[in-house]
């Protein structure tokens, strides 16, 4: 029986499904390089490539960062995208995606990958679900259908995706919800994550690019299984070499373009609720780290609190969480809170803030807030933003930017989009460079 395991290095169980490994099947390691303050800078090593943290993870909803290629997010330096295991389920199933050999190689991106659980969403649908203690029966939002989420189905689904790190099934508290409530919601979602567990560890090596799934090779020939998946034929596409490089690699020393999964497992994330109780909070955060898991996130925030509670519950939470694991905060938030959380220590975040905001024409800079759709930059041939090293604002105007998104074209939305992910990130570059002690005129 499973009773937890460390980061990267499962237990002697886990022979059980690799009896012919000389080594144990690894998932994801984090290493602390420069403690600053609260704050610290880190390497987490993922089965798809090393993520520098804090990191600031782009949201890819359904396979795709809305307006942008692989290769723009390759070229702009993300490391990690987040994908929704609810919107993937709808569409299109998780079934199609496995049979293309999982999420990676069906979207052609060979960093890591991050999925949510899908409850967050399910949650948000408000009069189209009902929660029990088995799981969140939902209608879907594209056509009325009835669908069903268990802590269970939640891993199946995650684990048929492939997702380098994945999410335990959790309730999201509303806000504001009274504490009987709060507490119910709380042991609910402590139960689920080791529902969420028992389960994961039962079927983790059912990931379509490692585990035991690929066992069949190991005995005959030591190919890249991660190249060649078994049933997902790449018919002659390629992921481009450039999609990883030296720093990727989670063995540093295999260049070959094609990733080696061998025995490598994803990682399973658990998540601590609480509402907006700092009691309560503490008391998740301790039965979930007694549960055990390789990283935890702060979920059920920016529900419509305000911003100042958002940061003190974050902050009387992370106190309770190990420093020696991943610290994800879901779904925040403004690039000055970014700043603030990674300063905190918390070591990965993401927000649709950027790429939304984007496409309605609100634009991140180091003057702030910019509403490129203002008759004020009608004739303005300045870059959006000086200080921005972004091939945007090294080639276009604002007068043309504010023409594009009035004339509703289309590269208005990839422009925009490219420059606001290039802010978040460089923004958490300085923060993560700042605490290595390299950082130049930024605080
Ligand atoms: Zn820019």
């Amino acid at each position: 029986m499973c009773d937890g395991f460390d980061v990267g290095i499962s237990r002697p169980c886990d022979l059980l499904y690799l009896p012919r490994l000389e080594f144990l099947p690894v998932s994801i390691s984090f290493q602390i390089e420069a403690i600053s303050g609260s704050g610290r800078a880190g390497k987490l090593v993922t089965p798809h490539g090393v993520v520098e943290t804090p990191v600031f993870m782009p949201v890819g909803t359904l396979g795709s960062v809305k307006g942008i290629s692989q290769d723009l997010l390759e070229e702009l330096g993300v490391r990690i995208l987040l994908g929704n295991t609810y919107h993937l389920y709808l569409r299109p199933g998780v079934d199609i995606v496995r049979r293309m050999g999982g999420l990676h190689r069906f979207m052609s991106w060979e960093r890591a990958i991050l999925t949510d659980s899908g409850g967050f969403q399910v949650f948000s649908l408000n009069e189209l679900r009902k929660v029990t203690e088995e799981g969140a029966t939902f209608r879907s939002h594209l056509d009325g259908a009835s669908h069903f989420l268990s802590p269970e189905r939640s891993m199946e689904i995650q684990i048929g995706l492939g997702a380098d790190i994945v999410m335990a099934f959790d309730e999201c508290t509303e806000y504001p919800a009274d504490g009987a409530r709060v507490r119910a919601s709380m042991e609910m979602t402590l139960r689920w994550a080791g529902r969420s567990k028992r389960y994961f560890e039962e079927h983790k090596n059912e990931v379509p690019w490692g585990g035991s799934s690929q066992l069949p090779a190991l005995s005959s020939q030591p190919v890249a299984l991660g190249s060649q998946p078994p049933g997902a034929s790449r018919q002659g596409l390629q992921i481009p070499r450039f999609a990883r490089d030296d720093n990727s690699e989670p063995d540093g020393d295999d260049n070959s373009g094609g990733a080696d999964f061998i025995g490598q497992t994803q990682a399973l994330f658990g998540i601590v609720q609480g509402g907006m109780d700092r009691e309560l909070r503490r008391e998740s955060a301790l039965r979930t780290v007694e549960i055990g898991f390789p990283g935890y996130a702060i979920g059920g925030l920016s529900v419509g609190e305000p911003r100042e509670l958002t940061r003190e519950i974050v902050e009387s939470t992370l106190e309770f969480l190990p420093a020696d694991k991943p610290r994800y905060l879901m779904g925040v938030g403004t690039p000055e809170e970014i700043a603030l959380y990674g300063g905190m220590g918390v070591d990965m975040m993401d927000c649709v803030l950027p790429t939304r905001a984007a496409r309605h024409g609100l634009l991140f800079t180091s003057e702030g807030r910019v509403s490129i759709k203002q008759v004020r930059y009608a004739e303005d041939s300045g870059p959006l933003d000086p200080a921005c090293s972004c091939f945007v604002c090294g080639r276009y105007s604002r007068a043309y930017l504010r023409h594009l998104y009035a004339s509703n074209e289309l590269l208005a939305q990839v422009l925009n989009t490219l420059h606001n992910l290039h802010f978040y990130l460089e923004t958490m570059r300085r923060v993560r460079e700042s605490m290595l002690g390299r950082a130049q005129g930024c605080t």
